[in-house]
């Protein structure tokens, strides 16, 4: 078991391509933190970074108090599972786990112990003999585990290793994954571009974008409480409702925009004072839009008229979508009502539920 640490880490490839600018994250001993942004963000190559599969440009990792910069991957007691399983086609489950064990002349007996000692955690005591063509998708996926679990590292490492699987088995995994770090009490890193992925696995998430950290955080710090408007729009699903406006005085401070104008609320409007006159942008998340005439017991912005455009009844919730212009927006709904396309609703915004960011630099301001 360790932590790991990484002090101003930066990664430039080719000495032009900055995939990675000035990473300081500390994991605790036992932490499961989740790197998560899209698709170039560089979570990879931070991870390859801590594995030892790629070079640090700049900056320092430690794992436990040890500086692992010039550390080879083998000696840096780690394990990693990758998206592609990365298994041998011609050997033997038993074998694909044993494999590094033996490499590493792990007397018989110690390796055939673990390797039952993962086998039956992971629930593929009767797939041993098998070779990974005739395993599926799931259990070559727990092989691949299996593998990183015998040798008992301090730190495992996953590089988006559910991506190639189906929905319905990646939610299986997910909570398998969860399951064995409450088990095995091991830090654990763990890459996706999956905001859903890191939102249910992760106790701490790192959100990033272009190579720089966003926020690092708990998953319900995230969603309550983004930094600026990237975080705020990447945790949650479907995504927060952006509203570009601005804050006017007139009296009370107010927000103004194509869609909704409504007085801002008194404990609100103290943290906006400095921002008055400013172009600032909104943001709602669906399941604080209501109906007017459903939601009386909720202090709502002044009702504005919409047209539905499209309902999507997903059975336990409904999304109900309109659009301003070209802007499209999502509001979450009980399934007690379905509204259909075409009809004309009075709808309004949980004031207490609001966020306000400045629309230069998209940091939040309120
Ligand atoms: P992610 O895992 O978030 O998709 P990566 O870490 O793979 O992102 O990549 C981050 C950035 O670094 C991207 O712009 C990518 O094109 C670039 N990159 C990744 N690997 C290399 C490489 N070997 N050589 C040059 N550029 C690379």
């Amino acid at each position: 078991m360790a932590s790991v640490q990484m002090k101003k880490v930066s990664k430039i490839y080719d000495g032009k391509v900055t995939a990675i600018k000035d990473a300081d994250i500390f994991i605790e001993d036992r932490d499961f933190v989740v790197l998560v942004g899209p698709s170039g963000c560089g979570k990879s190559t931070l991870l390859r970074m801590v594995a030892g599969l790629e070079e640090i440009s700049s900056g320092e990792i430690y794992i436990d108090d040890k500086l692992v910069n010039e550390v080879a991957p083998k000696d840096r007691d780690i394990a990693m599972v990758f998206q592609n399983y990365a298994l041998y086609p011609h050997m033997t489950v038993f074998d694909n786990m044993a494999f590094g064990l033996k490499l590493r002349k792990f007397p018989k007996e110690e390796i055939r112990e673990r390797v039952s000692e993962a086998a039956r955690i992971l629930d593929i005591e009767k797939l041993l003999d098998r070779k990974p063509k005739a395993l599926s998708g799931g259990q070559r996926q727990r092989v691949a585990l299996g593998r990183a679990i015998v040798r008992k590292p301090k730190v495992f490492l996953f590089d988006e290793p559910l991506s190639n699987l189906d929905a319905k088995l990646r939610v299986q995994m997910r909570i398998e994954i969860n399951r064995l770090h409450h088990k095995l009490q091991t830090t654990m890193i763990y890459v996706t571009h999956d905001q859903v992925e890191a939102m249910t696995m992760g106790d701490r998430i790192v959100v990033l974008k272009d190579g720089l950290i966003q926020q690092v955080d708990s998953p319900l710090k995230l969603y309550n409480d983004p930094v600026n408007r990237f975080v705020a729009g990447f945790i949650g699903s479907p995504s927060m409702n952006f509203i570009e406006g601005e804050l006017v005085r007139n009296g009370n401070l107010q927000f103004k925009s194509k869609i909704f104008n409504f007085d801002i609320p008194e404990e609100i409007s103290k943290k906006l004072r400095e921002s008055t006159g400013k172009e600032v942008i909104l943001g709602v998340r669906p399941e604080h839009l209501y109906d007017v005439s459903l939601a009386t017991d909720k202090e709502l912005s002044t009702p504005q008229k919409i047209q539905v455009d499209v309902v999507e009844p997903i059975g336990n919730e409904i999304f109900v979508y309109f659009s301003e212009g070209s802007q499209s927006y999502c509001m979450r709904m009980s399934p007690d009502k379905l509204h259909e396309a075409g009809e004309k609703i009075g709808i309004g915004i949980d004031l207490k539920k609001v966020f306000f960011f400045d629309a230069a630099t998209e940091e939040r301001i309120g």
